[in-house]
């Protein structure tokens, strides 16, 4: 730290993502992306743009991919906020919509304490309940910004569109965040319910089920009025925040639809195999709607495990906070990345 960083920011402890590693080729369970590549069109499409077009500036309204994802989703462009990956747009919604504080689950996405951090809210942890699903009740009434991830990181497990418009309905005076990244593997959307109600704010991301991670693209559903709010903030930090080609990838990956529900559709096989074969060996696993389980072994540390995958060239995700200690999140990837990830793991076990 030099001696010139704001004092504010001085005990501030960033999020720390996931291994990304260089050196070597792992078969990589670790960051929920997709196994599969883009579409087909999508990469002829990329083939198609012409370069020398990066030397003007991006359409900071994202119109032409507002349009198309408005008529995906079946709601109006104004509807739509687009920015540079969903974390952005969490950040913009703590830095909007938190003044009266926030809450979200003790298990959950470790960027939320970030964010609340980051912008001096207090944050009200709402702990899950022993089988590590939401009560939603905890959360009636309480007129803060609500942050829940659907399905929820890193358990898998979701709550259903009616728990979800409890919540909405019992903090009218307050946003309810629905951060909808792993929907896509079997969750159902509570997109519909933003037409109802005005503080309801569904964010979704290209990452995991549309293959983009890298891309950096994501996207937030809501009443117009918190997309002006949003707005407000991407305007007033970084209008230009997603880049050309991400713009013209992200229209033509709504344009090749059928090709993700294909893919999706293969995740959520290959997660029910996953589990089946962990259950043989005696693995707990939680039951997931999202494109990564949750498991621990009685008996077995899940430190241990998560190394001595990692030694043997698979990478999966340890968490060390002590109530999930014991486990370790899995991305599903392709059967073959499951079965050389579950022989690895028979000869550790
Ligand atoms: C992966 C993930 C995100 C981040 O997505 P980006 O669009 O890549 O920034 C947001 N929320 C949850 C719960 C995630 O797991």
């Amino acid at each position: 730290m030099s001696r010139f960083l704001n004092g504010k920011f001085a005990s501030l402890e960033a999020y720390t993502p996931g291994e990304q590693p260089q050196d070597m080729q792992y078969v990589k369970l670790n960051t929920n992306e997709s196994p599969y590549p883009p579409a087909p069109q999508v990469l002829k499409t990329l083939a198609e743009q012409d370069i020398a077009d990066l030397r003007l500036y991006s359409d900071p309204d994202c119109a032409v991919l507002k349009r198309a994802l408005a008529e995906t989703y079946g709601v109006e462009k104004e509807n739509i906020f687009v920015s540079n990956g969903s974390d952005d747009i969490l950040n913009f919604a703590f830095m909007a919509f938190g003044e009266n504080g926030a809450a979200y689950p003790d298990i959950s996405y470790g960027f939320y304490p970030v964010f609340a951090r980051l912008h001096n809210i207090e944050s009200t942890v709402v702990p899950l309940k022993e089988d590590f699903s939401i009560d939603p009740t905890d959360y009636h009434g309480l007129n803060k910004l609500i942050v829940i991830a659907n399905p929820n990181a890193p358990t898998g497990m979701a709550l259903t569109v009616s728990q979800v418009e409890s919540i909405v309905t019992s903090n009218q005076d307050s946003v309810v965040l629905i951060d909808e990244a792993y929907v896509d593997f079997g969750g159902t959307s509570c997109v519909p319910l933003t037409k109802k109600y005005d503080n309801l704010l569904v964010v979704m991301t290209y990452s995991k089920s549309r293959s983009m991670a890298g891309a950096r693209l994501g996207f937030a559903i809501g009443s117009s009025r918190l997309i002006q709010d949003l707005d407000l903030l991407k305007y007033s930090t970084n209008p230009y925040n997603v880049n050309r080609l991400t713009l013209t990838l992200g229209k033509a990956t709504l344009d090749a639809a059928d090709y993700y529900r294909e893919k999706c559709a293969a995740i959520i096989e290959t997660r029910a195999y996953t589990t089946r074969e962990l259950e043989k060996l005696g693995f707990a696993v939680l039951p997931s709607t999202a494109n990564f389980i949750f498991a621990k072994k009685d008996g077995v540390d899940g430190g241990y495990i998560y190394e001595q995958l990692k030694k043997r060239g698979v990478l999966i995700r340890h968490f060390t906070k002590q109530r999930i200690k014991d486990y370790n999140r899995i991305t599903i990837g392709t059967k073959e990345q499951m079965d050389v990830f579950l022989e690895k793991l028979k000869e550790i076990i």
